[in-house]
């Protein structure tokens, strides 16, 4: 099969590799869409630990087209969305933390490639009649909808989302799909605030238009949002979300903020207010159930631009030139 290999900085290989073989508990997908993710722009700028040579990409949907002797042949041909990793279910962080941090995970092989293997258990059957390409972005909606259940959301209440990339979006649509009455889309580019829009966004922000807690003050009378979520990865705004919520307000983490940053916010008034500050990483126990939950979504738009394999390259650098939302690679045309 061809798969892209990245073998450190923005130094991309295509080429032909030996086709995957799958364990007994294993499958085999043919791969059709996988989303460029921020990760992997980090990776090629060396802002996220990684080794190569190695195939990246984690988030994709495909049909299984080989099984292990242990797997029903039933599932040849069943349409799936990937995880990246499998869990056993058993150890101390999967009884205790998540099934994203399994002590025992399988990883799934890299996606960038025609072909992936990956545990059975990790091949998530999409509903009928969702896209392949919907349910590529399984993967990313996931670590916001275990996010936004680790909220306990009040009668009526107001949250804001900062950031109107993929992960401030499915944010915002699960924040109002768990019951959030009012949701606030805080984001400098008009095209983003008009997706955010279609995902039940109920009042657009413009960053340039004047300063976001005057906004929430006006809308709450002065009490401040419920919960704010910052979707974007930078402490200032993390302190932002600080600074909009009400006391006992919920300051939610979406974004990834670099390693060692400090967060740039008044700790007297953080104690006062009462507030709490929830981090969210990873897909935790949700990721079979996001299928489902995105299947609905009204997401035309979200998809900037469709690359094939050997595009990868490109593909993350207008990724990282922030024009769009999702960039997805086509490995078999
Ligand atoms: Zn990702
Ligand atoms: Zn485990």
């Amino acid at each position: 099969m061809r798969a892209n290999t990245w073998l450190g900085g923005d130094r991309f290989e295509m080429g032909e590799v030996p086709d995957p073989v799958p364990g007994p508990d294993q499958v085999v997908v043919r791969v059709d869409t996988v989303g460029v993710c921020g990760t992997d722009v980090h990776i090629t700028q060396g802002l996220f630990p990684s080794t190569p040579p190695l195939v990246l990409g984690h988030e994709a949907s495909g049909e299984i087209v080989e099984v292990g002797k242990n797997v029903s042949l039933a599932r040849i041909g069943e349409r799936v969305a990937m995880d990246t990793t499998s869990h056993c279910g058993e150890c101390e962080n999967c009884r205790t933390w998540t099934w994203s941090r399994c002590e025992n995970a399988v990883k799934s092989s890299g996606f960038f490639a025609e072909l992936a293997v990956l545990p059975s258990q990790s091949a998530h059957r999409i509903p009928e009649g969702m896209s392949l390409e919907t349910a590529a972005l399984t993967e990313p909606a996931s670590c916001c909808l275990s996010g936004v259940s680790r909220l306990s959301i009040p009668a009526g209440a107001v949250a804001v989302v900062i950031g109107g990339g993929i992960m401030g979006q499915f944010t915002l649509a699960f924040l109002k799909s768990h019951g959030v009455k009012t949701a606030v889309m805080s984001e400098p580019v008009r095209t983003r605030r008009e997706i955010a829009r279609e995902l039940g966004a109920d009042v657009l922000h413009d960053p340039a238009e004047g300063d976001l807690n005057d906004l929430v003050n006006d809308l709450t009378g002065g009490r401040g949002a419920h919960i704010a979520a910052e979707a974007v990865g930078r402490p200032a705004l993390v302190a932002k979300c600080a600074e909009v919520v009400r006391p006992r307000g919920d300051v939610l983490m979406i974004g990834v903020c670099p390693q060692g940053a400090p967060l740039p916010v008044d700790l007297y008034d953080f104690h006062y207010k009462e507030i709490r500050l929830q981090g969210a990483f990873g897909r935790g126990n949700v990721f079979g159930d996001t299928p489902a939950a995105i299947s609905s979504l009204k997401l035309d738009g979200v998809i900037s631009g469709r690359y094939s394999l050997d595009e990868v390259p490109q593909a993350i650098t207008d990724s990282a030139s922030g024009k769009g939302i999702k960039f997805v690679i086509k490995p078999n045309g």
